[in-house]
């Protein structure tokens, strides 16, 4: 951790220079067209400088320095463990300049500078490291064959991968594609959300730094319309990742249809439940973790609990601890070390959130903390972390993704009737069950439609453990080994002795 304080990081984010430039063939360059936009600070309103505002035009150049890095075998026949020494190079630079990094991230998106710097930079680098070291022990496999023929099952890089990435944890998703991407021998051009594109900007540079060739990590700032779709619809992208909504990963499986087939593969939204059963083994535990799991990261999460589903028998000495925890969530300035609600990433997230508070009260349920707009004198955009109980399952506030620190508490009498709500949703990104009860705990995480299952805690997991959604929450995993399958072909080679 760092001893910097408010003033310190506030000193340091006047002297910031801001790179907003595309990444291209390994240097800087403005868009093709000239264009720019706005990089809009949420945590005061603040103007943080011009960035390329990439279109069709970039995405082909990119795409052409991609395929011509890819075909040369600069990156793509080095030896894995050439890729490994650098990749873990590459990880080293970024914990190097973490804390330049973490300015970034807080000033561009908004979230607490204590968990840009504590939390996403190490899990960036570990993201890197963890793909880098792994590439080299991997090994491919010979078929059950005749004796006087030889099989051999081996795994190539697609080639050319974009990767589109959201804004709520934009270097972490970044790196959770990256490493895997790159440390497989592939080209990537990388295409932050136009709401949070610097600390990507700054990542390309990092990369060559480390020994990345020129062509092979490229990044693309620029909206959605534009340059994502110009991605996603180009007939020379083999494969594109995607994190980031429901709507627009659907989107993106059309114009893989329409264009040329491309790999598609889609971490999407969510809406979790988080189940606390009569015989939870500590209540308070269970509240702590309930309240982290919707105002972490300002509920800027795909996996967080925003549904708390309550075993009515409990419920009246549960929910005053879920609003006691709560409270210790307040909204601050992100460049302050003890802020642990930072702001909402733009004015637009901020409405959206409003608007669901709105149909709460519209739709019945009972306001129990929060519901405003807060420290509006700073000229950023904050939310009071809201509690809702009386909620039913029918209501928006439990269907939608809000995105927000919105929490909806919906009772239950029964196992049977937690499960079906709890899968009564479009979503299957996680879900989490809180019980001392072994065999309720298998059959509830058996019977959970969702990627990740938690027991008798929120969010754990690590580079590990595989990580995506079922259903509308995605395809695919990031993370583990299994992650590497995305940025791979299987190639059967059939040899006659
Ligand atoms: P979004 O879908 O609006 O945007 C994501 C990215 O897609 C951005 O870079 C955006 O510019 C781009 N995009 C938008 N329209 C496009 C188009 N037509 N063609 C190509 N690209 C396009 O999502 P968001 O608001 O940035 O992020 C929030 C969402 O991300 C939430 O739904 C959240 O659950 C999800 N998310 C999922 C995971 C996961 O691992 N499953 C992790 C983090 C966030």
């Amino acid at each position: 951790m760092t001893s910097l304080t408010r003033a310190d990081w506030e000193r340091r984010a006047q002297a910031l220079k801001i790179e907003g430039r595309a990444y291209i063939q390994g240097e800087y360059t403005a868009a093709a067209s000239g264009a720019t936009f706005e990089c809009i600070s949420p945590v005061d309103g603040r103007l943080l400088g011009q960035v390329a505002s990439c279109d069709g035009a970039d995405a082909d150049r990119a795409v052409a320095a991609a395929r011509a890095a890819f075909e040369a075998g600069v990156w793509s026949r080095l030896a894995p463990v050439k890729r490994k020494q650098i990749m873990i190079r590459f990880a080293e630079l970024i914990d190097a300049h973490g804390e330049e990094l973490a300015l970034l991230e807080t000033l561009d998106m908004g979230k607490p500078i204590g968990d840009s710097l504590g939390i996403d930079v190490p899990a960036a680098s570990r993201a890197i490291r963890w793909s880098g070291e792994a590439i080299d022990k991997i090994y491919d496999e010979v078929a059950a064959t005749p004796h006087d023929e030889l099989g051999l099952v081996t795994r190539e890089p697609v080639g050319v991968v974009a990767a589109i990435v959201p804004w709520n944890f934009p270097l972490l998703m970044s790196c959770w594609k990256l490493g895997p991407a790159l440390a497989t021998g592939n080209s990537v051009i990388l295409k932050p959300s136009e709401k949070s594109p610097l600390t990507a900007i700054r990542l390309a540079q990092l990369a060559s730094e480390a020994g990345i060739p020129a062509g092979v990590f490229n990044v693309l700032p620029g909206y959605g319309h534009t340059v994502g779709k110009a991605l996603a619809l180009h007939m020379d992208v083999d494969t594109l990742v995607f994190t980031g909504s429901t709507r627009v990963a659907k989107q993106l499986m059309v114009y893989a249809g329409e264009s040329n087939m491309k790999r598609v593969w889609l971490e999407a939204g969510g809406k979790s439940p988080n189940i606390v059963f009569a015989d939870a083994p500590d209540l308070k535990a269970a509240a702590a973790a309930a309240a982290s799991a919707i105002a972490f990261n300002q509920g800027e999460v795909c996996t967080a609990g925003s549904r708390l589903l309550v075993e009515k028998s409990i419920k009246d000495e549960f929910l005053p601890l879920v609003v006691e925890a709560l409270k210790a969530w307040k909204p601050g300035h992100p460049l302050d070390p003890a802020t642990n609600v930072g702001a909402l990433v733009d004015s637009q997230q901020l409405n959206t959130v409003l608007g669901y508070i709105e149909a709460g009260h519209a739709d019945g349920a009972r306001l129990l903390l929060g519901g405003k707009r807060t420290l509006e004198e700073t000229g950023g955009v904050y939310v009071e972390p809201t509690l809702f109980d009386g909620v039913t399952n029918a209501m928006r506030i439990a269907r939608e993704e809000i995105f927000g620190p919105v929490l909806s508490v919906i009772e239950f009498e029964t196992e049977e009737e937690a499960i079906r709500i709890a899968n009564d949703t479009i979503y299957g990104l996680a879900a989490a069950v809180w019980t001392r009860d072994l065999s309720r705990a298998h059959r509830t995480a058996r019977a959970l439609r969702a990627g990740s299952v938690w027991v008798n805690q929120y969010d754990g997991g690590d580079m590990t453990a595989p990580f995506g959604g079922f259903k509308q929450s995605g395809n695919g995993r990031d993370k583990s080994l299994h992650a590497f399958d995305k940025y791979t072909e299987i190639k059967a080679t059939w040899i006659k002795l």
